[in-house]
């Protein structure tokens, strides 16, 4: 028998110190060239025996390769310039100084395939790898050639399609997109948003999954979730969309979140991943708080369909909170485990 309430997390965990600052996004790495190579397998082999440590079922990288979960794909492409920079609003909530797109994009080689092979052969555990979604993409670019954020979205489909397959065959059980621009695009995910993703997923026999969040626990995000009021219903936009789709499962933000539960109704039939652990507090959760948020969720979610998770990723937290974290998860999910079993019983 399957095992019931499966943990995994959204996908980055904090990164050593040696191998680049901690508590900081795009923290330039302290390694190079060769050593740089090794420091960063280095780094997944502890996020990976971390992950197994505390319990968790589906493992994955950490995100240790990756400077930032969208510029270090971007950087692997051609058509983008990464010396012509301009500021632009991301997500409609801050400014930063983006590369520009100045000819067609192309995806000239693998980006993440060797490092998922590495992971795989480290373990026999379910892998679960997460890449960019399209417009969380185009969204953190500047773009003077396709001059249309559905054009450009479309050709970043194709390519996150083919980086797919090939991580498909080097094992990983389930890729993700992460989408947090779902929660912002009402009208564009609606248009071609979810279509482009599904073009992303087009042919594979891996489970995928699409991630949508209230983002990292940084200033600008939680200065936004401040103006968002006491119900946070973002997500009532994009879910009857995506329960159509041919998407597999959704991972979403829960536990100290102001979404309403009842949300998770709309995508009725598909697998969840629900967020029981806040990534933008640093207090760790106790066991029994995740089993807690577990509870509410089973009243939208057929056991069989629930995983628990992170509500984002870790990466700005210090490692020891990161590391009580994943271990709250699991303890709480086993909690639940346990009083679910014995109910069928
Ligand atoms: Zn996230």
């Amino acid at each position: 028998m399957k095992k019931l309430l499966p943990t995994s997390t959204a996908g980055s965990l904090p990164k050593p110190s040696w191998l680049a600052e901690p508590e900081t996004l795009w923290s330039p790495w302290k390694l190079h060239d060769e050593t740089l190579v090794e420091g960063k397998q280095d780094a997944l082999r502890l996020a990976l025996q971390e992950q197994q440590q505390a319990g968790i079922d589906i493992v994955s990288d950490g995100e240790q390769t990756r400077q930032h979960f969208v510029t270090t794909f971007i950087e692997h492409l051609s058509g983008v310039d990464f010396e012509k920079r301009e500021t632009v609003r991301i997500r409609d909530r801050y400014d930063a100084s983006v590369p520009t797109v100045v000819g067609a994009v192309t995806r000239q080689k693998p980006v993440f395939v060797e490092d998922a092979k590495f992971l795989r052969q480290l373990t026999h555990q379910p892998i679960k790898w997460a890449l960019p979604g399209p417009m969380t993409m185009i969204d953190t670019l500047h773009d003077v050639h396709y001059k249309s954020r559905e054009k450009l979205a479309w050709e970043f489909a194709k390519i996150l399609n083919q980086e797919a397959h090939e991580l498909e065959a080097a094992g990983v059980d389930i890729i993700q997109f992460d989408e947090p621009a779902f929660n912002v695009f009402f009208d564009e995910v609606n248009d071609w948003g979810v279509a482009t993703l599904e073009r992303a997923i087009e042919g594979l026999k891996c489970e995928t999954a699409v991630h949508i969040c209230y983002g990292y626990g940084i200033k600008a995000n939680t200065d936004w979730k401040k103006t968002l009021g006491s119900e946070w219903r973002q997500y009532e936009e994009a879910f009857p969309k995506l329960q159509k789709s041919s998407i597999d499962i959704i991972s979403l933000e829960c536990h100290n979140s102001h979404v309403p539960m009842e949300l998770m109704e709309l995508i009725r039939g598909k697998k969840v991943m629900v967020g029981a652990i806040d990534v933008a507090s640093h207090i760790i959760e106790t066991p029994e708080q995740v089993a807690q948020t577990l509870r509410q969720a089973l009243q939208f979610v057929d056991a069989d369909k629930l995983y628990p998770c992170t509500n984002c990723g870790m990466a700005p937290l210090p490692r020891q909170v990161a590391r009580g974290k994943l271990q709250a998860l699991s303890a709480g999910a086993e909690i639940v485990r346990r009083e679910l079993t014995h109910s069928i019983l």
